[in-house]
């Protein structure tokens, strides 16, 4: 139904309404405005306010309304003498789709009525909006369509009017740019309603009203506030069939009236001049949106009935009884009010006609006709809507931030992602980058509770990184990169990064922000400069046991009562390996081990765990108890040795949860060996294709808890330390598990030693095992951190798939051969590993397939780093959790697929579930 009001509705028979101010007087000087009243007169100056003649209400400019915009007065020519002063002047919008005026305060599930008000006046000389060329544009209430603006008359003031509940303390009118003429407004009003009066309007559903009148000779002032505590407006109407009767008596509300319509509106009623009937109609408009209207009829006896007289009536609609046999009550208000469907022709007959037991005529006293407006788009969650406003005003971002940020979607805020899948939209990622901010970081950042990537780099925000958004638990990306700050990075941003939780990019120690960044030459920098550091690692689940063994340790030195390094516990000789012990003023070097002690460690090379290309691995015990695992290199050079623990003594400060720890090292000159820390579990290779996947495969979630563990150890290889540290040898058998499945990578470091070992590389130009060495590096011999993505690309395939990169005897057809056409039709089912059998999340899987596709690309330039890889996979993990989540069989303790009750969804594979 189309919304509006008598002034440009179709409503037939009714007479032709002028607005006037001029022939309404009221006697209102010296009332102040009631509270909560917001009376706008849009396009005048900012400092300019009034008191309108009639209402002695402040109108006052928009200024502190809407941010965007531009001022006009109307040409003296376009202003005759009922033009309404509020109408002299617009504010037009030609830039940006969507411009908003906030209206506050508001208090949150409280009713208000808004007005809004337009008349085009030619202001800005291009005559449209007249004859053939009308203005067009929509307007909306929050993120919900109100009412399409139709500008055909150039002198001619358009209102608009609704009645909606305020869903924050605030309300928000908008006008859409609609690609027919530019968007303009001349007034706008909000003011209070009861909750308890039309209940019509709530919290899902807002009231846009298409006529209000008050059934009265056309000469009768317009009646509006103070007459109508509530400031509606009622025009007067009257048909040529019908007469009015009226009184002077006051007419009351019941305490409990749903309306309040005022006493005034009942003064005057019109009776049918020679019938029993009284008839009118209204059509919508064209394009109506709502399927349904509301209509409010209002009645009230004002002749005193004597003797037998008798008034009843009955109300139909197109022909049906809506509502009778009805008396109106003496000098009481009586509104007749429901809900209908929109009719199929859009006509609506209202007949009120004489019951046959009446002596009188029907009587009307006024009516109300309103379209409902279905609020199906949802407003982003508050709390997100009030840190992101205060960012937007301590930066002044201009852009199109206007409105709601994430809804509707078509008009969601540049550099602003949302997720909708929750009951209100969420942001989830903001990116400000090369944006011209200065000054501090916001501390509305910290209200972000879903944010997951925050990108502020290649600003010119200076003063200390605030320590809050180590508190925003779903941050995973923080990119700083390219400001001023003037404080180190806090330990708590340093912890959640180390933990693994959240990839931290900052320049290394350098001051970038004087560099001249503009946004244009940023791209190029970015380019060109790389050099991102991800700063500090320390395992945060292991930090309460490093505090207190910091504290254990301190007191043990306090006490002097010497217990000597030999003396330490065995838990705490681990954790002091595991942690970044430069919190405690305490720091470990990898141990220069003898191969006497060697041969004590691991009772002269019993058991063995292992062979691998660098030599046999033997299991072994530190200090009786601690378990580790020596591997005892062979064909190396000492040359080789002094590499790799140049190379590993970079790592001595950065240990990383998701990486083996070395222990020590032992070169005698003859014997080399590496002490790492034991991993239980064995390799990944073990369980998708040894003995242990046989008996015991790994669940599709802990599956991806691997590699999501992997794939942070190696992004914090590639930029957790100054130098980038470069694996080369990524692979199933160099990723190892823990006690409960927890996935470390191994080696690294080695293959560099080897390939500078010139002794032992005097036949090998390249690194790395076949089927998951780069294609790039191959053809090129330059190695970068892509490759090594590629062969996690390769491992991941090998992870979804449980297959070898390579099977020998078929032609030595890749994996990625071998995967690519199934995932072309979308055979997910014969593509996963048949020992998951089905249980996995068809969604995850997908999203992990892709992965794997972008991390295998031919070229490095298209695939993404592992920091992309971790985030992706995290997004997979948490599919896949939500998924489980309540019918889980998991064993949580080994991670592995227990029984067939698990929800079998092998049924529903398919890409179109994504
Ligand atoms: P390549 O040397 O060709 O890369 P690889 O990675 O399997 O192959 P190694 O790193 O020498 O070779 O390891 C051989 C095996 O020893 C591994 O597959 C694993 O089962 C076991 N192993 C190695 N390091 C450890 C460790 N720290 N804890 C437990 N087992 C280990």
């Amino acid at each position: 139904m189309a919304m509006g009001h008598l002034y440009n509705s179709t409503l037939a028979r009714m007479a032709v309404v002028t607005w006037s101010f001029l022939i309404w007087g009221l006697l209102v000087a010296g009332q102040p405005t009631p509270e909560g009243f917001i009376s706008i007169d849009c396009g005048i100056s900012s400092d300019y306010s009034y008191l309108d003649k009639d209402t002695n209400f402040e109108y006052v400019s928009d200024d502190q309304f809407v941010d965007t915009g531009t001022n006009y007065n109307l040409s003296t020519s376009s202003i005759s003498s009922t033009v309404a002063v509020q109408n002299y002047n617009v504010r037009s919008f030609p830039a940006g789709d969507r411009n908003c005026y906030t209206l506050k305060p508001a208090i949150q599930d409280h009713k208000y009525l808004i007005r809004a008000s337009f008349l085009y006046g030619n202001y800005d000389g291009l005559r449209m909006g007249q004859d053939n060329n009308p203005i067009l544009f929509d307007l909306h209430i929050g993120v919900n369509f109100w009412a399409k603006v139709n500008i055909t008359d150039a002198s001619k003031e358009y209102r608009f009017e609704a009645i909606t509940v305020a869903l924050a303390d605030f309300i928000q009118v908008c006008l859409i740019n609609t690609s027919t003429g530019t968007p303009f407004i001349s007034s706008l009003e909000m003011r209070p309603l009861k909750t308890s009066i039309y209940k019509a309007a709530n919290a899902s559903q807002s009231l846009a009203l298409y006529g209000r009148a008050n059934v009265a000779p056309s000469a009768t002032p317009v009646i509006r506030y103070p007459r109508d505590l509530h400031d509606r407006i009622w025009y007067p109407l009257i048909f040529e069939d019908w007469i009015t009767i009226s009184t002077t008596s006051t007419v009351s509300n019941y305490p409990d009236d749903l309306f309040e319509a005022p006493s005034v509106v009942f003064q005057t009623a019109a009776i049918p001049l020679n019938s029993t009937s009284l008839q009118f109609n209204f059509e919508s408009e064209d394009g109506a949106t709502s399927p349904k209207y509301y209509a409010i009829l209002y009645f009230s006896e004002i002749q005193v009935l004597t003797g037998r007289s008798k008034r009843e009536f009955n109300i139909y609609v197109n022909g049906a009884l809506w509502y009778g046999p009805y008396s109106p009550p003496y000098l009481l208000s009586s509104p007749v009010h429901s809900i209908e469907n929109l009719a199929v022709n859009r006509r609506y007959e209202f007949s009120i006609i004489a019951t046959a037991n009446s002596t009188l005529p029907p009587l009307l006293s006024a009516f109300e006709i309103y379209s409902l407006m279905f609020l199906t788009e949802t407003m982003t969650d508050i709390g997100d809507v009030e840190a992101i406003v205060a960012i937007r005003k301590q930066y002044q971002m201009k852009r199109n931030w206007m409105g709601d940020p994430c809804a509707p979607k078509k008009y969601a805020w540049d550099g602003v992602t949302c997720t909708y899948s929750a009951n209100a939209p969420r942001i989830t990622a903001i990116n400000l980058s090369a944006s011209g901010l200065t000054g501090y970081i916001s501390t509305s950042f910290s209200m972000l509770k879903a944010i997951k990537s925050l990108d502020l780099s290649y600003n010119k925000l200076n003063g200390t990184i605030p320590g809050f958004l180590a508190n925003l638990s779903s941050l995973q990306i923080l990119n700083l990169t390219g400001n001023c700050f003037t404080e180190p990075i806090p330990d708590v941003l340093l912890k959640r990064s180390a933990a693994g939780f959240l990839i931290l990019r900052m320049d290394n120690g350098t001051n970038t922000c004087d560099n001249g960044f503009t946004p244009e030459t940023i791209t190029k920098k970015k380019l060109t400069t790389p050099v991102i550091v991800i700063v500090s690692i320390v395992p945060v689940v292991l930090l309460a046991l490093a505090v207190a063994v910091c504290i254990v340790l301190i007191s043990k030195r306090r006490q002097k009562d010497a217990v000597s390094d030999a003396g330490r516990s065995h838990t705490e000789e681990f954790l002091l390996r595991n942690m970044n012990l430069e919190d405690c003023q305490v720091q470990l070097e990898s141990k220069q081990f003898t191969y006497l002690q060697l041969e004590n460690i691991t009772n002269k090379f019993t058991r063995v765990i292992g062979q691998g290309g660098f030599g046999t691995v033997y299991h072994g015990y530190l200090e009786g108890s601690t378990e580790v695992a020596v591997k005892l290199l062979s064909g190396w050079s000492s040359q080789g040795m002094k590499e790799f623990l140049a190379e590993t003594q970079n790592l001595r400060k950065v240990h990383h949860k998701n990486l083996v720890s070395l222990v020590g090292f032992c070169n005698d000159g003859e014997h080399m060996a590496l002490v790492y820390e034991y991993l239980p579990q064995g390799s990944l290779h073990d369980h998708l294709r040894g003995k242990i996947g046989l008996t015991r495969p790994l669940s599709w979630r802990k599956r991806l808890q691997i590699a999501l563990e992997a794939a942070q150890g190696l992004d914090y290889l590639h930029k957790g330390c100054k130098q980038s540290i470069i694996h080369r040898d990524v692979k199933p058998s160099n990723i190892l598990l823990g006690h409960h499945l927890e996935a470390k990578i191994a080696d690294f470091g080695l293959s560099k030693a080897v390939l500078s070992d010139a002794q032992y590389v005097s036949t090998v130009a390249l690194v790395g095992t076949p089927g998951y060495m780069d294609p790039e590096y191959h053809r090129t011999l330059q190695l970068s951190e892509k490759s090594d993505v590629y062969s996690f690309g390769v491992v991941l395939l090998e992870i979804v798939t449980g297959q070898p990169p390579i099977v020998q005897g078929t032609g030595k057809v890749h994996i990625l051969e071998r995967v690519k056409p199934m995932l072309n039709r979308g055979d997910i089912e014969e593509i996963v590993d048949r020992r998951m059998q089905g249980k996995c999340d068809v969604n995850s899987v997908w999203k992990v397939l892709e992965l794997a596709m972008m991390c295998t690309e031919e070229y490095s330039a298209q695939r993404p780093t592992m920091a992309d890889v971790v985030v992706h996979l995290r997004e997979s993990l948490t599919l896949e959790t939500s998924c489980v989540r309540g019918d889980s069989v998991y064993s949580e303790r080994t991670g592995i697929s227990e029984n067939s009750d698990f929800r079998d969804i092998s049924g529903t594979f398919g890409p179109s579930a994504r």
